[in-house]
């Protein structure tokens, strides 16, 4: 998933290394720009917060591995290329992740939601469907906190359901 434009992944020290050796196999799948921006300055770069992202296009405006179909709609170079069977290695776990952000706390992480208006849409047919955004998200959440974490928290939002709620 595209997280806008100016935006990109933030990509952990390992998450690097795997994009750096797998950049060969991505590259076909990457426009021109993208590559370009990639050959010249790598697979990511540091934001001014000082945090390892992915590395944007000329101009600054979508992360290098953006791919847009016919209809615009932006997907993820890295995530084709893992489809097709090509690599192994998804995209970066903040990708996978998003809309949830994590936070690094004293001793946990914070999972927080991050609310954008370009994900209206989605969130719409997610209400539809009695889709709550962990549930999408069970795949990603099982890769960063694995199965029994995400089961517990299965039974944590059952039990949070049953319980009665305040009024606002
Ligand atoms: S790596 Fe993929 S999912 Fe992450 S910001 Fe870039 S295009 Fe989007």
């Amino acid at each position: 998933m595209l997280r806008g434009r100016g935006e990109r992944g933030a990509v952990e020290q390992d998450e690097e290394e795997q994009l750096k050796k797998l950049w060969p196999k991505i590259k076909p799948y990457i426009p021109e720009k993208g590559q370009r921006a990639i050959d010249a300055h790598g697979v990511s770069e540091v934001d001014s917060d000082g945090d390892l992202v992915t590395t944007l296009v000329e101009g600054r405006k979508e992360c290098a591995f953006t791919v847009f179909d016919e209809k615009g709609i932006a997907l993820c170079g890295v995530e084709m290329a893992w489809k097709d069977g090509a690599i192994p290695f998804r995209k970066p776990i903040s990708c996978h992740l998003y809309p949830i952000r994590v936070v690094k706390l004293k001793e946990h992480d914070g999972l927080n939601y991050h609310k954008w208006p370009i994900c209206k849409p989605a969130c719409t047919c997610g209400a539809k469907l009695d889709v709550p955004v962990y549930r999408f998200l069970k795949d990603a959440l099982v890769r960063a906190y694995g199965q029994e974490w995400y089961d517990e928290l299965e039974v944590i939002h059952t039990e949070w359901e049953k319980a009665p709620k305040r009024k606002k």
